[in-house]
């Protein structure tokens, strides 16, 4: 059995701030050991419920944030950017079983900490096929188009919340309870780890690969915070706005959607200005 974990930093442990995740900064440097310690938990869980194999994918920022050195000797790594599948590379190869969501977070426009979807503010909402989505939606939606389901998520209480909406049968551990979007009241890492090593365990038998989905065509809609940011968006050829501040596109598949959606997000976070946005 084989898993991947797809490993974002918003959602992990002690995790509320903004300099809590972003790379160089003193606060990055202590969150990263407690970022480290979720996707070590959730690893050994899944050793202890049969897994051979772990694969750990990083998916925030610059996607090396985590402390290959403190991660257990089974495990293997895949850091660094610039990947097919962004957040959930490595699901492509028909060799993965099942796939965990550890430190995921709510998309924009949603109440959750640190809820954004990609861009931290430039975005205000997405839809696909007109449901509100979060990364974790969208991502869940790439997976099954491999037959990969997705059996643990981890993240803040609201995360686990979203998360009932795209795999309604994974395991969920909130490792904190959202207060604001910059607050939480938060778990130790010794109190979290327990918590998400139990539930990777019991997820173990959830992987199980399953038949591919062929649920396209996906349209994606995207809202931003300013409307020269929808027109920056269309130089994506299929991408046309529908609104003053939106945009949309229609895949045949969510492997297209996905990386579309790759190409809008790096046009548009190129064509914000630092005093206007
Ligand atoms: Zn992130």
């Amino acid at each position: 059995m084989k898993i991947l974990i797809s490993a974002d930093m918003e959602g992990a442990t002690g995790v509320t701030w903004p300099a809590d995740v972003l790379p160089g900064t003193p606060q990055w440097e202590r969150c990263r050991a407690l970022f480290t310690s979720d996707v070590n938990a959730a690893a050994l869980g899944f050793f202890d419920g049969g897994a051979d194999e772990v694969l750990v994918n990083e998916a925030h920022w610059t996607m090396r944030n985590l402390l290959l050195e403190e991660l257990d000797p089974r495990v293997q790594m895949l850091t660094g950017r610039h990947k097919a599948l962004s957040m959930v590379e490595g699901v492509q190869h028909g060799d993965v079983d099942g796939i965990a969501f550890v430190g995921y977070h709510a998309g924009a426009g949603q109440e959750g900490v640190l809820a954004h979807t990609y861009l931290a503010n430039q975005i205000t909402g997405v839809w696909l096929n007109d449901v509100r989505a979060s990364g974790g939606l969208l991502n869940a939606h790439v997976v099954a188009e491999y037959g990969v389901p997705v059996v643990l998520v981890t993240g803040d209480d609201l995360a686990c919340e979203d998360a009932l909406g795209y795999a309604p049968e994974a395991l969920k551990v909130a490792v904190k309870d959202h207060v604001s979007r910059y607050a939480a009241v938060c778990r130790t890492p010794t109190r979290t780890a327990a918590d998400i090593r139990a539930a990777a365990k019991e997820a173990a038998a959830l992987a199980v690969r399953r038949a591919p989905v062929d649920g396209g065509p996906y349209t994606v809609a995207v809202e931003f915070d300013a409307e020269h940011l929808a027109m920056a968006a269309t130089v994506v050829p299929g991408v046309a706005r529908t609104g003053e501040r939106k945009v949309a596109y229609t895949s045949g598949t969510m492997y297209e959607g996905i990386r579309t959606f790759k190409a809008v997000t790096t046009i548009v976070s190129a064509a914000v200005e630092e005093q206007y946005g």
